[in-house]
């Protein structure tokens, strides 16, 4: 059977889609390049937002069983200067509107509600080619060939499916983060967690930052921010763990030894990320029987919104398929025209985001921001 949609991509905006047409009962097939669940790790903790994220699990049926993986305190923030001096110390009071939650749990959530199937392991795109109005051929690394009616990009930043849309390609930031972990840090590293606190801790400097989560437990997680060339980058042989945590952990001497340890004393090798972004307003002419979502779409710096604007991008789409399936194209420019301006916003702001990191007295500027954020709330 040719199925109506196909999803490349089982990260969160691809289950959520494909939660959303499950629930409408339209035939759709998931096609993931990792060759089962739990294939990769899957990343640390998400802030989920009332305004977004939490939009597209309610869409999805699933808000009750989302607040159920809730890691509470987990809100709390603190700004730190590279000293460990306390600029900040919002605690987490259970009003706020961003909980968090481990990226796995919530992608188990997900796969978990969808029927047995439909979910295609160890399936990875190849190649794609039009076969007539409104059909596309996809061809596996497996050496599967498929027909479909619909294709959904929802493959990430590298995506396969994008250039049938659009000639962009994501552009290095300047920025790349490399992440370390700290396990059973209450015992083996009192005084970074307790500088950490029970949720997240930013120490920005013009240039540098060490940001870090308390995740499930007592596990702290850092992603280690650094402007740097690719080329600098290049330089770290990231194949040798001991030398490549040396080599970034002396970029912080001088600063608090317990956010130090927080990269020096990683656990497992420190893994590096350099961060890409589409440019800023990317869209696309309406080709017929092919879109995008999520990263796909509008990949950029993170901060804290990436994942939510997938999942949301996941819900409109299926919502929209789900309302005109005997006009499928008029539901894709409906979604198209707002995926448009959400992902335009979204990357704008990352872009502001990173500026500021970038830019004079990112600590002072996080803490204006942080202290406005929770005026709101
Ligand atoms: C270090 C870091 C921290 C982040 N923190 C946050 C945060 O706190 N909050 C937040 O909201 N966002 C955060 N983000 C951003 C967020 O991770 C992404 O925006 C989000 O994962 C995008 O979801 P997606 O479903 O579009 O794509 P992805 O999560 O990238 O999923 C794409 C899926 O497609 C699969 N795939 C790729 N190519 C193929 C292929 N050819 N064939 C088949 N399958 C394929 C992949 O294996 C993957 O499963 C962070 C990102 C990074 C790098």
């Amino acid at each position: 059977m040719t199925p109506v949609v196909s999803i490349i991509g089982a990260g969160l905006g691809g289950l959520v889609l494909a939660r959303v047409l499950h629930l409408h009962g339209v035939y759709a097939t998931v096609y993931e390049a990792d060759l089962s669940p739990t294939d990769r790790a899957q990343g640390g903790m998400l802030d989920i937002h009332t305004q977004d994220g939490q939009v597209a699990l309610r869409a999805a049926g699933l808000l009750d069983a989302f607040q159920a993986l809730i890691l509470e305190g987990r809100q709390a923030h603190r700004i730190l200067a590279p000293d460990g001096r306390v600029l900040l110390d919002l605690p987490d009071d259970g009003t706020g509107d961003r909980p968090e939650v481990q990226r796995g749990d919530l992608r188990q959530m997900l796969l978990d509600a969808l029927p047995p199937g439909m979910v295609r392991w160890g399936h990875k795109l190849r190649v794609v080619r039009s076969a007539g109005t409104s059909l596309h051929e996809m061809t596996f690394t497996n050496g599967t060939t498929v027909a479909t009616r619909l294709l959904v990009g929802a493959d990430g930043a590298w995506s396969r499916v994008r250039p049938l849309l659009s000639d962009a390609v994501p552009i290095y930031t300047g920025t790349a983060c490399v992440e370390t972990w700290l396990f059973h840090a209450d015992t083996r590293h009192p005084a970074t967690a307790a500088v950490v606190g029970g949720g997240a801790m930013s120490a920005p400097v013009t240039g540098k930052a060490i940001m870090a989560h308390r995740e499930r437990g007592d596990t702290l997680h850092a992603y280690v921010l650094l402007n740097r060339s690719l080329d600098w980058f290049e330089e770290i042989d990231f194949g040798d763990a001991a030398a490549a945590t040396k080599r970034i952990a002396e970029e912080f001497d001088g600063w608090s030894p317990a956010l130090r340890a927080l990269v020096a004393d990683s656990d497992i090798p420190p893994v590096l990320r350099p961060f890409y972004t589409l440019p800023l307003g990317h869209c696309w002419s309406r080709v017929p029987g092919v879109t995008l979502l999520g990263d796909a779409a509008h990949v950029t710096v993170p901060n804290g919104d990436g994942a939510n604007m997938a999942m949301l991008d996941g819900a409109e789409l299926g919502l929209a398929l789900a309302a005109h399936i005997d006009d499928m194209e008029a539901a894709l420019a409906h979604y198209e025209a707002a995926l448009f301006a959400r992902g335009s916003a979204t990357v704008a702001m990352a872009d502001g985001f990173h500026q500021t990191l970038a830019g004079d007295d990112p600590a002072g500027h996080m803490v204006d921001l942080f202290r406005r954020m929770s005026a709101r709330v």
